[in-house]
């Protein structure tokens, strides 16, 4: 019989398997053995496996030969040096059959020879070829083709969402506990609050809290696992967590996958259920854009007379807000908060003049420098509201002790309630009832000792700190002599400003015009109205 040997090396195989010469000194010595006589050799050296027997150099001659009746029998080392695909091994099988030859692999329990051995055969080529794919899916495509499919492969699963028994990330519509919101709804509220009201993330935090809306799923305050991380599900909503969220692209559909890895990986992006249009969600980053930039704008500067001016107009507070003006350059601006949308009594649509910074600081300064100069008799009325400042201080104390004593009482009131009831003296109707006027007349309670309390915290300023008008007026001087800056003016400021009123009435030509009005300490009132802002 004659006999011909197949040898094939792949340029990657060789660092691993040895190179075609191990291939050739093994057929070497099987012929020996078997008495076997090689009329011809045929090396692909560095050839891949995945192309056809018929395109490589050697593999053509191979062919070219078996045609012409060269050799009766092939001898390769392994069934994968005819190829890496039962494609192109069955192929090459084929072709050399169809010029009768046979092939045996030296390693490998089969002979085309015989039926047993043609079956192995193609089973064999079917198992190197499913074990191809098999590594191949491992190292590459595996885990992405998965991830592409939607599957959650870990990590924290995003607020609104759960992972389903499949793997699969859905819509989290379960109601939260003790409330008739589901963690999807809560994500809904996040977007319309910010894309439609232009709320900011502190405003939707508080919002939140203040709702009593757990910032995630808690179950008799343990932690819970979310995906492979376990979390604290206790605290409140912070506005950098909300801030995450709005940017978290997941809500309008879109999750990559692969952003959390250390190592460069591919971003892999892939479509999840959407809890918010995309329309929704550009508009959402529109406005933490624009709330950023205003909020950069207002940092740079500081306001001498924060929180120090009133508007007459709808009395709340006024503050500093700095618009681009022309050119570029902001122009900074005192503005009533009841301009400000959804505030104060007139919702939004206060008519109050805006007053710039520059102007109404220096005037204000001015005063509070002439008084410290040349107090003369004024003096006397610093000492004056000095006291008064002191018995206001005292004052306030007493009615925020009598406020939170009255909010105590509301706790014992509840308790005398829930006995009646208990002891069937009164029925749940006017439980229910007594209860919410309990809880109304609570809430009246509080919110006043928060005012009382915020009250008390102004009035405790540089004048607290001196017995008698001339040590503060002397204290005053020396800091004024220093060249002082924002923070000590701010001090002396506070020091000798009463409160500032911005009336806005027509003026001469029709059109309205600011008035201010400043009270100060040392009793000399100041009206002044504004140049048209
Ligand atoms: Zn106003």
């Amino acid at each position: 019989m004659r006999v011909a040997v197949y040898a094939r090396v792949s340029s990657e195989d060789q660092a691993e398997r040895g190179t075609i010469e191990n291939q050739l000194e093994f057929a070497r010595k099987y012929c020996d053995l078997h008495e076997l006589d090689v009329v011809e050799w045929y090396r692909d050296d560095g050839v891949t496996g995945t192309i056809p027997l018929e395109m490589r150099d050697e593999g053509r001659r191979l062919l070219e030969d078996a045609k012409a009746g060269r050799f009766e029998l092939l001898l390769i080392y392994r069934l994968d040096r005819l190829g890496r695909s039962a494609r192109i091994i069955l192929n090459a099988v084929y072709d050399l059959e169809q010029h009768g030859v046979k092939i045996r692999s030296m390693t490998e329990p089969f002979d085309t020879g015989d039926p047993n051995g043609r079956f192995l055969l193609t089973i064999l080529a079917g198992v190197a070829d499913l074990e191809r794919e098999t590594i191949l899916e491992r190292m590459w495509y595996g885990a992405n083709r998965a991830a592409r499919a939607g599957k959650w492969l870990g990590g924290i699963v995003p607020y609104g969402y759960r992972v389903n028994e499949e793997g699969y990330l859905e819509v989290n519509e379960d109601p939260l506990p003790g409330m008739d919101m589901s963690e999807a709804d809560v994500v809904r509220l996040i977007y319309r609050l910010i894309a439609d009201q232009g709320y900011s993330t502190i405003k939707v935090a508080d919002y939140l809290n203040a709702l009593g809306v757990p910032p995630s799923y808690t179950k008799d305050g343990r932690q819970i696992k979310r995906g492979k991380r376990k979390v604290n599900t206790a605290g409140i909503w912070r506005p950098g967590r909300i801030r995450n969220m709005v940017v978290n692209t997941t809500y309008k559909g879109i999750h990559y996958y692969g952003k959390r890895t250390n190592k460069k990986r591919e971003l892999i992006p892939r479509e999840v259920p959407a809890l918010v249009t995309e329309e929704t969600w550009e508009k959402a980053q529109q406005v933490l854009h624009d709330n950023q930039l205003e909020s950069m704008k207002n940092a740079k500067r500081q306001y001498l007379l924060r929180g120090l001016i009133k508007c007459g107009v709808c009395g709340l507070t006024y503050h500093g807000t700095a618009y681009g003006g022309p050119g570029g350059k902001p122009k900074a601006y005192y503005v009533c908060g009841g301009k400000t949308a959804y505030r104060g009594p007139l919702d939004g649509k206060c008519t109050s003049k805006n007053v710039p910074q520059e102007w109404i600081e220096d005037m204000v300064w001015q005063s509070c420098v002439d008084f410290i100069n040349n107090p003369g008799d004024a003096i006397k009325e610093l000492a004056a509201s000095m006291e008064e400042r002191k018995s206001q201080k005292a004052a306030l104390t007493a009615e925020l002790e009598m406020v939170k004593n009255a909010a105590k009482e509301k706790e014992v009131e509840k308790q005398s309630i829930l006995d009646l009831y208990r002891k069937r003296i009164i029925g749940s109707v006017d439980v229910e009832q007594q209860l919410q006027q309990i809880a109304r007349e609570k809430a009246a309670l509080d919110q006043r000792a928060k005012d009382l309390e915020k009250q008390i915290e102004a009035e405790e300023c540089l004048a607290q700190q001196f017995d008698t008008a001339e040590e503060l007026l002397a204290d005053l001087k020396a800091k004024l002599e220093a060249n002082p800056p924002f923070e000590v003016r701010r001090e002396i400021v506070r020091a000798l400003v009463k409160e500032i009123i911005i009336d806005t009435k027509p003026g001469d030509n029709g059109r309205p015009r600011a008035i201010v009005t400043a009270r100060y300490t040392f009793s000399k009132v100041v009206t002044r109205t504004a140049r048209d802002s």
